[in-house]
């Protein structure tokens, strides 16, 4: 099984959980878990099954045949008073759902091969995931690409980009740019999954190299277009936030960030002026001397959710770089309002909270493709100015 080295370490923390995948969370019941629920007699616990776990009017899949309904407040109803699962505690670890058993590990398959990744929006994973450099190190690089047959221009296109993002000579950001140069070049027409010929992935080869001396040489500036950047980063935090829960930590975040970014500015250039400073002076030293961080966000992006492996290229590319912007931005706050400076669990709190809420909410992401194309249309220029830093 390929999987990222911090997986290796990966466990629950149960009660010790800051923000307990018990809560907010959509939890599907597979068929025969659903029979087995439906037949526990335990006293109390057989009746709260009975209660909360509802069959769906229309399966979509076999492992969504029946729903676990959440309390008012979004918990999860089998959540006992020490934060800990009921369902477990009472009928042992066999008796959890796929969903419940699985999270926040995710496994697929390709090219014969297996692959395990994990959500970050499981607090623990996050801060597995970035506190380390070598943390989405895998222990056999060769396993990840496919054979020289399999190999088709997503998948070369794919490969580039993630190895441009581990290049720790780049910024991240610059590795993001490239991310939306290279795909519409090479995939602007979304081409099928077919194997390529080697002309082609040579030309990538080269494209990718000659690009990446490029960003190494070139600097990049926002310019009058940090206005824009502003106020499309904060729209979509503040938007995202409102779909928060008493459960989870992303709406205090966001208020917190933007609270100490535009504390005491007049209007938004006030407040733009306040978060390049910000920017300069509190996150990037922190930031250049821990860039692993907010790299292995992106690397462990790429990677779980198969980014440009299939389907339409530009709203890929429109999240991506829409989500690293926000991360950024909310961080850039962060950075403000701790006295002591900004440490690796700011990361991990923001990465995951925010994960929590753009991840699993399934309105998110046209949310964003909409909010860049009512600016300017299937613009792949415009989702590259969402990562170019503010100063
Ligand atoms: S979010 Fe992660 S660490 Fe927290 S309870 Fe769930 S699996 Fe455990």
């Amino acid at each position: 099984m390929n999987a990222p080295k911090y997986l290796s370490t990966f466990s629950c923390v149960g009660s010790a959980c800051e923000e307990t995948c018990c809560s907010s969370f959509q939890v599907d019941i597979d068929r025969a878990t659903f029979k087995t629920y439906m037949a526990v007699k335990e006293p109390g616990l057989g009746r709260d099954l009975q209660r909360y776990v509802k069959k769906l009017r229309e399966p979509r899949a076999p492992g969504a045949y029946a729903r676990i309904s959440l309390t008012p407040s979004g918990a999860c109803p089998f959540l006992d008073e020490a934060r800990l699962c009921s369902i477990q505690n009472r009928l042992g670890e066999g008796a959890l759902s796929e969903t419940c058993r699985a999270y926040p590990r995710e496994t697929w398959e390709r090219d014969g091969r297996r692959y395990l990744g994990a959500k970050l929006s499981c607090p623990e994973a996050a801060r597995l995931c970035l506190s380390a450099p070598d943390a989405m190190a895998f222990p056999d690089d060769r396993d990840q690409r496919p054979a020289e047959d399999g190999a088709t221009a997503r998948w070369a296109v794919h490969a580039a980009i993630e190895e441009v993002t581990r290049d720790r000579a780049l910024p991240v950001w610059k590795a993001i740019l490239f991310a939306g140069v290279v795909t519409e070049t090479f995939l602007s027409d979304d081409p099928p999954a077919v194997p390529a010929d080697s002309d082609l992935l040579q030309s990538i080869r080269a494209y990718t190299a000659q690009t990446r001396q490029a960003l190494l040489a070139e600097d990049f500036a926002i310019g009058d277009q940090a206005l824009l950047q502003f106020r499309i980063l904060t729209g979509i935090a503040l938007s995202a936030s409102a779909k928060g829960s008493a459960h989870n930590r992303f709406p205090k975040i966001v208020q917190a960030s933007l609270d100490t970014i535009m504390a005491g500015a007049e209007d938004f250039d006030g407040a733009l002026r306040q978060y390049a400073v910000l920017y300069e002076t509190r996150f990037k030293p922190f930031d250049d001397a821990h860039d692993y961080a907010l790299r292995n966000f992106v690397l462990n992006y790429l990677y779980l959710n198969r980014v440009f492996l299939a389907g339409p290229v530009l709203p890929q590319f429109q999240n991506l770089a829409v989500r690293f912007g926000v991360l950024r931005l909310l961080l850039v706050g962060l950075s403000g309002a701790r006295p002591e400076g900004l440490t690796l669990a700011d990361y991990a709190a923001v990465v995951s909270s925010a994960s929590r809420i753009m991840d699993h909410d399934a309105t998110v992401s046209p949310e964003i493709c909409a909010a860049l194309d009512a600016v300017e249309p299937r613009s792949v220029s415009l989702a590259v100015r969402m990562v170019i830093p503010p100063a």
